[in-house]
């Protein structure tokens, strides 16, 4: 993730921080020291947080450890000011399975939980707890505090709002009886529904309900375009969706004529050959930027775009549409055995997917 500091490896899993944490800490110890806590006290505040991002990662190593039972590898934890992601390599399609590993995370704060639990006196009342809390954290309290936390980050993790721990069991629930991407889109709604609730909850009470909200309507939508695209696409090869009908321009060619290009048709992207060999492309907007900046009788070829992705014909559509999807509005040329055979970008696939979406409807 983007502005992270590396903490260390892990079982070959790289362990992040991300920035935004440090802000937290600030957060904390200002709001301490502006209200009037000596220096033990913040202390002692800050050791809790420290050790509530720890289990944090426990609880993000839990996720990882079963994953890797199931022989999916994690490339890295990173922790943030609202939990912690573990970047898993993919999720585990077997229902089962999934479910296995989205108890892992909670199930570790719950064994924490217990053991917590036989090393101090829970208070026997809950006014006597209130009591007791009233006094500050000091190593009684702290030990407390921490029980409550973790059973806490439990529950919280398990609320149902995909792709919160709590919504990866109920997708798995509901795929048991339906197909992935269907049982994905209902969790992802139910999801988002709880998040909006999260928002409006965050404005009366903790403002991080508001980021975790938001994160998950984002993640939640994400996730379910991601599904539905790796159900459509499941047994289909690039070859299969490889657009033999694009227009080109030589590189000789000049702006003039890119721009009459542009203008007669509905093409935005063009391919740029050398002859019949494929050099690189061009778009609506480096046209235009060219036509302003260097005049209309540029050669083609002084403002190609050259270093173009590239794709096997034979390779598996599902486990291009990541990179595709990063490279959204570039053409991907397309080679089988050496021969180049045509063009394909991100929108093409989506069409295909919307084709299949659509025929499976009916
Ligand atoms: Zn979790």
């Amino acid at each position: 993730m983007k502005g992270s500091l590396q903490l260390g490896k892990i079982a070959g899993i790289r362990v992040s921080i991300h920035w935004t944490f440090l802000l937290l800490i600030a957060y904390i110890a200002f709001s301490n020291y502006r209200n009037g806590e000596n220096l033990t006290q913040t202390g002692w505040t800050l050791l809790l947080v420290g050790s509530v991002f720890f289990v944090v990662f426990l609880h993000e190593l839990g996720h990882a450890l079963a994953a890797k039972h199931y022989h999916i590898n994690t490339t890295s934890i990173t922790l943030l000011p609202i939990g912690g992601v573990a970047n898993l390599e993919s999720i585990p399609e077997n229902p089962k399975e999934e479910l296995v590993v989205a108890f892992a995370g909670p199930a570790v704060n719950i064994v924490i939980a217990a053991i917590t639990g036989l090393f101090i006196t829970f208070p026997d009342t809950s006014q006597q707890l209130v009591s007791l809390l009233e006094q500050g954290l000091n190593a009684q309290t702290f030990f407390i505090q921490f029980l409550i936390i973790n059973i806490w980050l439990a529950v919280f993790n398990l609320i149902p709002a995909f792709p919160m721990d709590g919504g990866r069991v109920l997708r798995a629930l509901l795929a048991f009886r339906m197909p992935r991407h269907k049982a994905t889109l209902v969790a992802a709604r139910i999801g988002q529904f709880l998040a909006i609730l999260f928002v409006f909850a965050g404005f009366y009470s903790n403002p991080f309900l508001i980021f975790i909200g938001l994160f998950i309507i984002l993640g939640a939508q994400s996730e379910a375009e991601m599904t539905k695209m790796s159900y459509f696409t499941k047994g289909h090869l690039v070859r299969d969706v490889v657009m033999h009908h694009y227009e080109t321009l030589q590189e000789t060619q000049t702006i003039a004529e890119a721009v009459a290009l542009l203008l007669n048709g509905t093409s935005r992207q063009f391919l740029v050959l050398d002859k019949d060999t494929p050099v690189g492309t061009i778009n609506r907007d480096g046209i235009i930027q060219a036509l302003s900046q260097s005049g209309k009788e540029t050669p083609i070829g002084n403002i190609v775009q050259r270093n173009m992705p590239v794709l096997d014909a034979g390779t598996p559509l599902e486990k291009i549409y990541l990179s595709l999807l990063q490279r959204k509005d570039e053409l991907h040329l397309v080679y089988d055995n050496g021969v180049f055979i045509g063009v394909l970008d991100f929108d093409n696939v989506a069409e295909f997917v919307m084709i299949k979406n659509a025929a499976g409807n009916q």
